[in-house]
Formats: structure tokens, sequence, C-alpha cells
């Protein structure tokens, strides 16, 4: 069974939140107190595949490819290569293909794999299924943006503006802030500081939607925005937690800040 990368059920409080609680693991959507006016959202797991961590997505590749690797050896091959990613002075100028080529590159020199083969089906597929939730993801971004500024708030590796733009997200936003390019990693404030002084909403008035519960919900909350985390039913603590909206998809993003889906999509 491999270990979801994104859930700790030790991670109900946000640490950093010190909002009062006015707003508590709303699933049914938020009050008609709230005006929203703008809205962030994550990259990675959130625009490229919903409640997804690319460790999860490459474990079940792997597995597809008949590779069988141990999680926590995967797990380190990927962080290596999150790194390398990180490092290399090219990554900024990488396409989707490009830097997965290289993300798989770096994995399976660290698995002591070589295939080439492997390498094409790996990148190939990662890329496939990413482009596949990006024009779902623009489908939606594309209903919201006729309401609110949208913007995205990511850590990553200097090429995100490039690949939501080969993804044709860039008329729809207002703001991409890269890590790299920021000089801030969530859960920094300083990356949500500059993505709302780009945006021009007050936090109170602005969604942030991600996956993680520590980087986007509680970092987010802690900064004053409204939060929505995206993650599977089954993979929702018990107990609550610190977000204003529970979301399985982006989709639903629309009930549930109150507005009939037909109206704009
Ligand atoms: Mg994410």
């Amino acid at each position: 069974m491999v270990i979801p990368a994104t859930f700790s059920p030790a991670l109900r409080v946000c640490q950093r939140d010190r909002r009062p609680s006015l707003t508590r693991a709303r699933a049914s959507g938020l009050g008609s107190w709230v005006h929203v006016r703008g809205m962030l959202f994550d990259y990675g797991g959130t625009l490229d595949g919903p409640a997804s961590h690319w460790l999860d997505r490459f474990a079940a590749l792997y597995r597809e490819a008949g590779v069988d690797v141990p999680f926590v050896r995967l797990k380190d091959a990927f962080y290596r290569a999150d790194a390398a990613a990180y490092a290399d002075p090219r990554a900024p100028g990488m396409s989707l293909r490009q830097l997965m080529d290289f993300h798989v590159g770096v994995q399976l020199d660290g698995l002591q794999i070589t295939d080439g083969g492997l390498r094409d089906r790996l990148a190939g597929a990662f890329v496939a299924r990413s482009e596949a939730a990006l024009a779902e993801s623009r489908a939606i971004l594309a209903g919201l943006a006729r309401r609110y500024r949208l913007g995205v708030v990511s850590n990553f590796y200097g090429n995100v503006a490039r690949i939501l733009s080969d993804a044709g997200f860039a008329p729809l936003l207002a703001v991409v802030a890269d890590s790299t390019h920021v000089g801030a990693m969530k859960p920094d404030r300083r990356i949500f500081e500059h993505a709302l002084q780009a945006l021009g909403t007050a936090p109170a008035d602005t969604l942030h939607v991600g996956d993680s519960y520590e980087r986007d919900v509680c970092a987010a909350g802690a900064v004053g925005l409204r939060t929505a985390w995206l993650v599977a039913p089954d993979r929702r603590p018990a107990g609550g937690t610190q977000a204003d909206l529970l979301i399985a998809s982006l989709g639903e993003l629309d009930h549930a800040l109150g507005h009939s889906p037909e109206i704009h999509r």
C-alpha cells in the first residue's frame, strides 16, 4: 500500500493560524457574509491533477509500468529529483515535458535504473495526465474568471508561469507567484502577500485553494485568507479542519460560493 503523501492525521490544527474560529470545515459553502473577490490556486496537486500529490502519482505510474519500487526508495528518489530541479539553472526555462524528462531522469538515476524507454513512458504518462487535468481546470477557471480575480501561488522551479501559459491559462490569471522568482516558499507568508498585492484584493476577500493542508490551508489562513482544501473525502480527518471549505474537485467551487454552475459555464 502506498502511503498518502499529502495527509497526516496528526496535522488537524494549523499551528500558525491565529484567526478567530469564524469557520470550521464547512462542506456546504461559505456564509453569505463572505465576499470573495479573488481566488488563488496552488498548482501541483490542485490545477494539474486535483488532490493528488506528485509522489503518489509517480508511485502509481511505476506500478502501472510494472516496476516494483519500495515506496521509501521512490520517495527518496523523488525528493532528490525535486531538489535537483530547484538547483538547476535550466529549470526556469523548461516546458512541462522538459521538466518531467529531467525529473524522471534524476529519479531513475537515484533508483539505479537505466532504461531510456521507461524514462520516456513515465514522463510521457505524467505529462499526458497533467495536460488532461489542466484542460479541465482551465475550463473551470475560465468560468470563475468572469466573477473573480484569479492567480496562482506555487512552490515551483521557476517555470510554472511557462507551463500555465502553454496550457492556456495566461489570459485568466492576474498573477503567477512562483516561489523561485518570489524568493519565498509556502508556508512563508511573503509569497501570499506578493500574490495579494498583484491581485489587488484584501486577504479576507480572497480564497486560496490547494491540496496541502500545511502549505495551503494553514499557510494561507495564517495570512488571513479564506481557504478551500482540495482533498478526497476518504482523506478528510474526522475531527474537523481549519479550512473554510472542503472540496473534492475544483468544479465544486461554484456551488460552494453560492453560484449555480449553469449560470456561467
Ligand atoms: Mg499542491
